[in-house]
């Protein structure tokens, strides 16, 4: 079937030329599928820099929660851009600490809580892991195989959705232990409950090779992400909460993907109903300003002595600015929007489960969807998820892949019921192209 929406032969001159002029400047590392440039955005709508509308459901890997250019977000940056662009962490301005409180009003710890401000998810992290080290005093970790968070060298000891994340690096931080993360579609071990058996796991590791009473935290993502969009079963998360409560060490919920409204809640763990010690948050926060929070429990967040921990950016005030804008505009209207048109993009999906027996499974909550494209014989079908997504940019539709070979659905959580179902249009089109 010829789609609908073939725009013009991608991609057009300019972005050609721009393409070009970066392969000389710009590392290579970048991992970048399909070559969309970007001139500008509004919303869920993206144009390319020869005129080319997409459909943006990538939303710059879950960054843009509030769609692009929000008016309320890009006027309250506007008006903090005019006060002062930057300050430094040594001193204080009223954004950082409005930001703060209205994080330790959201986060669901269930006590009072305190933040440090940095700039990405990696230096959430870092931030997260050093923290449970300082008031532990305990070295070691429990991260899950297929998990991500960040590439610096202290996070990217826990990453390992892709063994490329840390080829050629050699030794990242020692004593991180990773276990399989409980997979239902995929089951690793024996039997029904696949989070029992993961439990099961990590009690048999610290009888037999990682003592608890080394152990700092249990640091996981609530819904896994980069590693293949996969929801725990239920009761898993909180079995790692009465894991990490009868050993003394500390749980810490990786939200830097999952948080801000993305699945429906304002946090991912409040679908289970567990409260983490810390909480890293990052992306969906400032609508695509670059800014990130270590979010604990104030009484281990005050262990801190003067200096332990640092930076120079952190509270940036236009950073806070958009993250302030954009709690504002999640809390009101977004997070719901997410849980409801996130449910019709699901249940359509499922729909098209039938006519496409290579969909294995759809999963999520709100607007966090995989669909995973399987094989005849089940096996991930690596090759064809690449081919979707290509096709998918040549009709009109910005995607991205995560896991072996799932599609993932990530569009700014302002997205309407109509865009919604075009997007659908565009990706029964992808389908059928790639399976021609
Ligand atoms: N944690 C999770 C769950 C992520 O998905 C990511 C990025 O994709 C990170 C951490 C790292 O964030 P950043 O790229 O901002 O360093």
């Amino acid at each position: 079937m010829q789609s609908p929406h073939i725009i013009t032969e991608l991609p057009g001159p300019n972005a050609r030329a721009m393409i070009a002029r970066d392969a000389e400047v710009i590392s290579p590392s970048y991992p970048r599928d399909y070559p969309f440039v970007m001139a500008r955005g509004r919303g869920t709508e993206v144009w390319d820099v020869d005129g080319n509308r997409f459909l943006d459901f990538a939303a710059g890997i879950a960054v843009c929660a509030t769609g692009h250019a929000h008016p309320q977000v890009v006027a309250a940056v506007q008006q903090a851009a005019g006060e002062f662009l930057h300050i430094s962490s040594d001193y204080w301005h009223e954004r950082m600490i409005a930001l703060a409180e209205r994080l330790a009003r959201l986060a669901p710890l269930g006590e009072p809580a305190m933040s440090f401000l940095c700039q990405s998810g990696t230096e959430a992290v870092e931030g997260a892991i050093k923290l449970a080290r300082y008031v532990t005093g305990r070295p070691r970790f429990i991260g899950f195989l297929g998990g991500f968070h960040g590439r610096s060298m202290g996070s990217l000891s826990f990453t390992s959705s892709k063994y490329t994340q840390q080829k050629g690096f050699g030794q990242t931080m020692p004593g991180v232990t990773h276990v399989p993360f409980p997979d239902p579609y995929r089951p690793l071990f024996a039997g029904d409950d696949q989070g029992a058996a993961v439990l099961d796991y990590i009690a048999m590791l610290f009888e037999r090779s990682v003592p608890a009473a080394d152990v700092a935290a249990i640091l996981i993502e609530p819904i896994q992400g980069e590693g293949g969009y996969i929801v725990p079963p239920p009761g898993f998360l909180a079995g790692l909460r009465a894991l990490c409560d009868a050993h003394g060490m500390l749980l810490i919920f990786d939200e830097v993907q999952s948080g801000v409204g993305r699945t429906g809640r304002m946090f991912a763990c409040e679908h289970d109903g567990v409260a983490p010690d810390i909480m890293c948050v990052a992306k969906g926060l400032g609508s695509g300003l670059p800014i990130g929070a270590v979010v604990a429990r104030r009484k281990h967040m005050q262990q801190w002595a003067r200096g332990a921990h640092g930076n120079t950016y952190g509270g940036n005030p236009i950073a806070c600015a958009a993250a302030i804008a954009t709690l504002d505009l999640v809390e009101s209207d977004y997070a719901a929007n997410a849980a409801e048109v996130g449910a019709h993009f699901m249940s359509r999906l499922r729909d098209l489960m039938a006519d496409y027996p290579c969909i294995g499974d759809v999963r999520g909550r709100g607007l966090m969807i995989g669909m995973e494209l399987v094989e005849a014989d089940g096996a991930p079908a690596k090759a064809l998820c690449d081919t979707v997504i290509t096709r998918a940019f040549h009709n009109g539709l910005l995607l991205l892949s995560c896991g072996a070979s799932t599609v993932r659905f990530m569009p700014p959580l302002s997205t309407t019921k109509d865009e919604i179902d075009e997007a659908l249009a565009l990706l029964r089109a992808a389908l059928d192209e790639a399976l021609a």
